[in-house]
């Protein structure tokens, strides 16, 4: 157990390790080396009957836990999204832990729900949704789009859904670019994955309007009820941009609920050059990105917005004896804003954040990974070896080494295998996907600290590795 003193020691050590790692991070391979069942063999099958003291603790984290991490903050992190932090966030998050406190209603912490909705309406302002909708953190995106599945469900069944459960089936309809938490929330909010529509996309990965009219129109013709669309601002796999003022009209002309999950491209909108992907913002019922992705906020962090705050709530909201007090007429009782009820202080750490950095320092962080993404663009199409797969509508370049007169499963796999070279350098990680079957890299740039000596790099690496193929 540890003593007051000891604390101290401790946490003022754990800084200064925190604080090199930050320093010395390009030191570590990007990504953990080790093999599946190398940690849990590290580890005791059974608890400790007696208390350990913290430095045997401590070592055991930097000898066991350490060479198992994947080092997401590295300046080489290319793969998959970035899950950026920054010191100010990490000491919000110290703090919320050093509370410990749990903020599911407003007495439980008043400063925790006053200060969501005033950072909340701040980042509504960062990245111009329409005045009006209101703001809550859920943890995931994953988890706000299921809120507003669920939300719409009951929209659609005038909140009958939540009485009687489902009476009749009520379809979905998303991009077949979209991200698979789509997927997901269709099979846990009872909607059945059945009801999912996969709406073809064009050729830079776009939802094509005219295909989701005609999929509502044969689902209504069979007699079936269209509840919900979802779009995409930056899709996983290529950041495509599906248009929302023609999804949103034929949402409104259907009375739909319209979903926009803009995860890792919302916070692109801190851009004014970048707003016109938002244009029809004011025909979203739901909207949701994620700070911890791409704008500083360690995991995790994800900003819901709705329009209607009642059907948000209405949805959600409980009643038992033992929560009431005499201000919820008054205040913002976050635990009925979505599924959970205990919750983590979380608007601290972007509270942190969007001071420490401003809204213009948050903007050139932005600004740069975009110019570097435009780089790196420009290098791939001034190599004949390889080609573009797909648009750069933001930091992510999908790219691959071309080959003639072979077929796709051969050009896949000399992609792996050049994919896993570049990899096992440990200087940079990116990953792969898959566009309507053709295989493509990612170079997903967003890294707090990746300036253009790492893009560099990796585009050194590529090219070396693949003359070597
Ligand atoms: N939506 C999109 C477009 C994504 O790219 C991702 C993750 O990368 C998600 C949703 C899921 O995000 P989360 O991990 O916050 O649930």
């Amino acid at each position: 157990m540890m003593d007051q003193e000891n604390f101290r020691r401790y946490g003022h050590e754990f800084i200064d390790w925190i604080a090199d790692y930050f320093e010395k991070i390009e030191e570590y391979p990007v990504r953990s080396t080790v093999q599946p069942g190398d940690i849990k063999n590290s580890l005791p099958d059974n608890p400790p009957v007696n208390a350990e003291e913290m430095d045997k603790i401590f070592a055991d984290f930097k000898e066991i836990i350490i060479p198992g991490i994947t080092h997401w903050q590295h300046p080489g992190w290319f793969a998959y999204f970035p899950a950026n932090n920054s010191p100010a966030s990490v000491l919000g998050e110290l703090l919320t832990a050093g509370l410990g406190a749990q903020c599911m209603i407003w007495q439980t912490s008043p400063a925790a729900a006053e200060l969501e909705e005033v950072v909340m309406e701040w980042l509504r302002q960062m990245i111009g949704l329409p005045k009006g909708m209101v703001g809550v953190i859920q943890d995931t995106a994953s988890t706000a789009t299921l809120c507003a599945l669920l939300t719409a469900r009951e929209n659609a069944t005038d909140f009958a859904a939540n009485r009687v459960g489902m009476r009749q089936p009520l379809t979905v309809y998303t991009s077949e670019e979209a991200h698979s938490s789509i997927n997901k929330a269709v099979k846990i909010a009872g909607y059945g994955i059945d009801n999912l529509r996969s709406i073809p996309t064009d050729h830079n990965f776009a939802l094509i309007p005219e295909e989701l009219e005609k999929a509502i129109e044969n689902d209504l013709n069979k007699g079936l009820q269209p509840a919900c669309v979802v779009a995409t601002l930056g899709t996983t796999s290529s950041t495509a941009i599906d248009p929302l003022v023609p999804i949103g009209e034929i949402c409104h002309r259907h009375n739909l609920w319209f979903h926009v999950d803009a995860a890792f491209g919302g916070t692109a909108a801190l851009l004014d050059e970048k707003r016109g992907m938002l244009s029809g913002a004011e025909m979203i019922d739901s909207f949701v990105f994620n700070p911890h992705k791409w704008m500083l906020t360690n995991f995790d962090c994800s900003a819901y917005f709705v329009k209607n705050k009642e059907l948000l709530i209405r949805t959600f909201e409980i009643h038992p004896e033992y929560l009431k007090t005499g201000h919820d007429a008054v205040v913002n009782n976050y635990r009925d804003w979505g599924i959970q009820l205990g919750r983590r202080f979380r608007a601290l750490k972007l509270w942190f954040v969007i001071r420490s950095y401003g809204v213009q320092g948050l903007q050139e962080m932005v600004r740069e990974h975009l110019r570097l993404a435009e780089l790196f663009k420009g290098w791939v199409e001034e190599d004949s070896r390889f080609e573009l797969m797909a648009p750069v509508n933001f930091s992510l370049v999908c790219f691959r080494l071309k080959k003639a007169g072979v077929s796709e499963e051969e050009i896949a796999r000399l992609n792996t295998d050049l994919l896993e070279k570049v990899n096992c350098s440990g200087r940079v990680y990116l990953t792969h996907t898959s566009l309507k079957g053709r295989y493509a890299i990612r170079m997903a740039i967003g890294q707090r600290t990746t300036a253009e000596k790492h893009v560099r790099e990796a585009w050194e690496l590529i090219r070396r590795h693949a003359a070597a193929l």
